[in-house]
């Protein structure tokens, strides 16, 4: 089984794929292919672990007890190694997990990094967004210094009026409005989810991009 996150980011697309399946079952066969036909690197633990062999590094010695008896190498000598291997330059556009996670506390620690990863290029972006958000003061229409830049420097488009950074868009309200948001908001989503009456849109994207779906959603 392949479990896939992909996502389009201003760098391109970023792809993560997790290889799950028995031994033999061609995970590697495969990984090998993804990773040329979409040049992003193969990380498989098993090799990590065969190559500390060979090297006859102290991982390595460790590492082959367990190989050699068919059993699992234990957690902590396995999560570290792939969260720190992850975080390689070469991962900026995504990576292919082959043989990891294999267990529930590997996949977890592979979760807590993935969110960590997540919230900050959450916070990233989001003080991007706002730090470069301008607000005309008379009749409240929205630009951004980068992504939907006002024709005439800070003058509204459609009333003339005076473009404003907003008091709350300062990087340190952000991160708090950002906390908030995560306490007492975002669980309306399960609510609307349940309710059935929940589209969800990635708003990474281009605006206009992002438009364009809300149309296909409202038809
Ligand atoms: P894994 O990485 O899941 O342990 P491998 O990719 O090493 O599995 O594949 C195990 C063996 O099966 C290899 O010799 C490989 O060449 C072969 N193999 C892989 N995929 C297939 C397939 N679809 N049909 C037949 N043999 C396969
Ligand atoms: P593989 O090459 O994926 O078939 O892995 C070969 C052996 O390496 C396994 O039988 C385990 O002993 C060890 N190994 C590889 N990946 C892991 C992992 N994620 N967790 C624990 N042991 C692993």
């Amino acid at each position: 089984m392949v479990t896939k996150n992909k996502r389009e980011t201003k760098g391109g697309f970023v792809m993560k794929i997790i290889m799950l399946g028995a031994p033999g079952a061609g995970k590697g066969t495969q990984a090998k292919q993804i990773a040329q036909a979409y040049d992003i690197p193969h990380i498989s633990t098993g090799d990590i672990f065969r190559a500390n062999i060979k090297e006859g590094t102290e991982l390595g010695k460790k590492a082959q007890e367990y190989m050699d008896k068919g059993l699992l190498v234990p957690d902590e000598l396995v999560c570290d190694l792939v969260v720190d291997r992850i975080h390689k330059d070469d991962c900026e556009k995504g990576y292919i997990l082959d043989g990891f996670p294999r267990t529930i506390p590997q996949a977890n620690a592979l979760d807590e990094a993935l969110a960590k990863d997540g919230e900050k290029i959450e916070f990233e972006n989001i003080v991007n967004r706002m730090s470069g958000r301008r607000s005309c003061k008379d009749c409240g229409a929205i630009f951004h210094v980068q992504y939907n830049p006002p024709k005439k420097e800070n003058c509204c488009d459609v009333c003339g009026g005076e473009l404003i950074l907003r008091d709350d868009d300062k990087a340190e309200t952000v991160k708090k409005r950002l906390d908030v948001y995560h306490e007492q908001t975002a669980p309306l989503i399960a609510h609307y989810k349940e309710a059935g009456s929940l589209h969800e849109i990635d708003g990474t994207q281009d605006i206009k991009v992002v438009f364009e779906e809300i149309k296909s959603i409202l038809g």
